[in-house]
């Protein structure tokens, strides 16, 4: 029986160990990849820690999955091996619902993570139906590929829901995978881009990668001078903040779209919505179209995460520094 090695958490918040895990004769939609490279997502953190009560042990973490196609099953036609193939958030879904047929297959009800209830990419290697294969672009280096496929398509897709162009003013919440990835976005698609951060020492780094402006989420001052100023927030943080001093920035009709779910829920005064007509919304990473067309606008113009790369056997070196919030900006593991 062919087996899988991984790296696995046995319990809530638990280390990861080494696990090895036996695979049957591959599905016949299935693909099944050698893994080169895995970016730790905090979602992956969510998961060992079993904060969202989905996380079944042994857990395997991992799902921003870079590797080469090893084998294709029997009905598998568009892929070879060989080929360099990425796997992102999500592995299955219905296949049938509106969602699917429209192609927003992210937003199916019967969506499957990668690592949920799956064994993910924290591996040597990853078995995925077909249609969740999307192909990487040759211009692209694997190790600062990976991260897009999570947290870059994660902040991709609100820029292309709000229509972002030219003419609009974007402001992206914690420099952290999916902030500097989002700033390098916002900028691509033409718009005067703001970081909101609680770390001045990434001011620096956050214009370099795109901002135009740059203001410290924890000083009032700066924020009261951006108000009525910005179409769109983005915010990628997973802490309480004072979201009514973020909708105060938001020009009449702005939207903030929370990517990072905040573990309390929001306090917001209905005044600071109805009157100048502003939304609060959310967004779930995206469907195997959008990662095809954000991996080639990527390709096109130069955006790359900025990797700390750690041997697959450090994973828990790399995941106690995610914790910490120290890695600038998104750890990946290599095999
Ligand atoms: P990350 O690399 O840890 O970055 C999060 C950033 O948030 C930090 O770098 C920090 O930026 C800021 N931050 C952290 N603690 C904060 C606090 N107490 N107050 C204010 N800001 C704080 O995490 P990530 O991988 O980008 O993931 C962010 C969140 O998105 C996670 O909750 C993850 O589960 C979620 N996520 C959602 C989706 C989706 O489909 N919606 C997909 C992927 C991930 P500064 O230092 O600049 O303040
Ligand atoms: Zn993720």
């Amino acid at each position: 029986m062919p087996e899988i090695r991984g790296y696995a958490t046995h319990a809530a918040g638990a280390e990861l160990l080494a696990y090895r895990y036996e695979v049957g004769e591959l599905g016949a939609d299935e693909v099944q990849v050698r893994i080169s490279h895995c970016g730790i997502c905090r979602s992956d953190l969510h998961l060992i820690d079993n904060d969202w009560q989905v996380s079944k042990f042994p857990f395997v973490p991992g799902h921003e999955i870079v590797g080469t196609v090893e084998a294709v099953g029997k009905a598998v036609q568009k892929l070879q091996p060989g080929e360099r193939v990425g796997v992102g958030w999500q592995s299955g879904s219905c296949g049938n619902c509106t969602w699917c047929r429209s192609g927003k297959e992210n937003l199916c009800p019967d969506s499957q993570p990668t690592c949920v209830h799956r064994n993910g990419g924290f591996a040597d290697a990853v078995r995925v139906p077909a249609r969740f294969i999307i192909p990487i672009p040759e211009a692209l280096e694997s190790e600062n590929a990976a991260p897009l496929l999570c947290a870059g398509i994660t902040v991709y897709t609100p820029l292309r829901t709000y229509g972002v162009s030219p003419a609009s003013r974007v402001a992206i919440v914690g420099v952290g995978g999916l902030g500097h990835l989002a700033l390098q976005f916002a900028r691509v698609f033409g718009a005067e881009v703001t970081a909101f951060s609680t770390s001045p020492a990434k001011e620096e780094e956050a214009r370099a990668m795109g901002a135009h402006h740059f203001c410290n989420s924890r000083e009032s001052k700066g924020m009261k001078a951006l108000g009525g100023s910005l179409d769109l927030i983005i915010s990628t943080v997973n802490a309480d903040q004072d979201w009514s001093a973020f909708l105060t920035t938001l020009r009449p009709e702005g939207v903030l779209c929370l990517v990072g779910a905040p573990s309390r829920p929001l306090q917001i005064p209905g005044s600071l919505l109805i009157q100048a007509a502003r939304t609060v919304s959310g967004s779930n990473t995206g469907s195997p179209l959008a990662l095809a067309e954000m991996l080639d606008v990527a390709a096109r113009h130069k955006v790359k995460a900025q990797t700390e790369r750690f041997p697959m056997g450090r994973v828990n070196e790399a995941v106690a520094k995610v914790r910490k919030g120290a890695v600038r900006y998104r750890a990946v593991l290599a095999n």
